[in-house]
């Protein structure tokens, strides 16, 4: 019997939201007293298998396949399923990101049992389950109850530290070659947009966010050249992308991207529960805005009341500044 992590792992380097499921794992494996085993499904999983190996897992399944070259939610989840029958699994967990949610559910069709996403709080006592779980991107806390034959569930991105989990001594590793029919490869990734800074807005440790208070896409250069100086990215509300002033792809939010950045400097942005909670799990808020009662001044850490055009551009020059210095 086991419990059974899938880590995710982009061609061998393994996402950090892999380490928050193994450590959201751990104790309930401890508990519970089952064998913890991770799953990594594709190329480059025996790359990956060396970083997860030392934290805590019993044994690394890694499943290669001519048909598993690039992530692809049908045959990921087929695969996992198979593990799932071979090793008689009781329990099934992923981070809840996009990817590790979409293969869950795909698992959960396929064995025919309910599917809990976003869990942040779960007991297991023997056959059943009980869980707290974020709906509304984290504005509804939900408690439910389960008593699936297998529980299969995914973990709220970010709300663990992915590095509390240290290192415990090895397990094995060990091979799994699944039986896949080529049709499942209806859906894969086949190419990528490489970035030309490295990071994204989930990765990065610093986000200069803005709203509609820079209020052109112009305005957005001052953030840009802020962003660019401490090694950051822009991000911005969804009044920014509806106004087309930048890509959804920059939106912080509920219908946006969820980030847990070092620090966050919301600027312009009013701090409407859609946005706060894609930016309340920042370890550290900057507030600049004009409005001392927009809920971004009273919920950040920080703020600066004044307008933004004047602020950013000063918080730059200082920073040139004293490194100039
Ligand atoms: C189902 C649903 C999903 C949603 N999902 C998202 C989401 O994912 N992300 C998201 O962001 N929103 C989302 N929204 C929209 C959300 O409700 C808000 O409308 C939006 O976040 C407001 O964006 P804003 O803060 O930029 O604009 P506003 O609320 O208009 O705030 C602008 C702020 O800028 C300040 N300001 C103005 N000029 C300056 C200046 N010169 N200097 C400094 N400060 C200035 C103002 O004081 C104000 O606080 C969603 C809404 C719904 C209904």
């Amino acid at each position: 019997m086991t419990l059974l992590v899938l880590c995710d792992h982009d061609r061998g380097v393994v996402s950090d939201s892999a380490y928050e499921a193994l450590t959201f794992a751990k104790p309930i494996s401890d508990s519970e007293n089952i064998s913890l085993q991770a799953v990594l499904i594709g190329e480059g999983a025996e790359e990956a298998a060396k970083s997860i190996i030392s934290f805590g897992v019993e044994i690394v399944n890694i499943a290669t396949h001519e048909c598993l070259t690039d992530y692809g939610p049908e045959i990921w989840s087929e695969t996992l399923t198979q593990i799932a029958n071979e090793t008689e699994a009781k329990i099934i967990v992923s981070s809840g990101t996009d990817r590790g949610n979409e293969v869950l559910a795909h698992v959960a069709a396929r064995l025919e049992m309910p599917f809990l996403a976003n869990c942040r709080k779960i007991e297991i006592n023997g056959a059943s389950s009980s869980a707290t779980r974020i709906q509304w991107g984290g504005s509804l806390l939900e408690d439910v109850t389960s008593n699936a034959e297998v529980q299969i569930f995914s973990v709220e991105h970010h709300s663990l530290d992915s590095k509390a989990l240290s290192s415990s001594g090895g397990g094995d590793i060990v091979e799994f070659e699944p039986d896949l029919d080529p049709q499942l490869t209806r859906t894969l990734v086949v190419d990528r947009v490489v970035r030309t800074h490295g990071i994204t807005l989930t990765t990065a440790p610093v986000v200069v966010g803005g709203g509609r208070g820079v209020g052109s896409a112009e305005g957005f250069a001052s953030l840009e050249e802020l962003a660019e100086e401490i090694g950051g990215v822009v991000g911005c509300s969804r009044a920014v992308t509806n106004n087309g002033w930048r890509p959804h792809s920059d939106q912080v939010g509920q219908t946006g991207t969820r980030i847990a950045p070092e620090i966050y400097i919301a600027s312009g942005i009013s701090g409407a529960i859609q946005h706060w909670v894609g930016a309340m799990a920042a370890k550290n808020i900057l507030a600049i805005n004009t409005d001392p009662e927009a809920n971004m001044v009273t919920k950040a850490g920080y703020a600066v009341l004044g307008d933004l055009h004047e602020v950013i551009p000063a918080i730059t020059a200082e920073i040139r500044n004293r490194r100039s210095t």
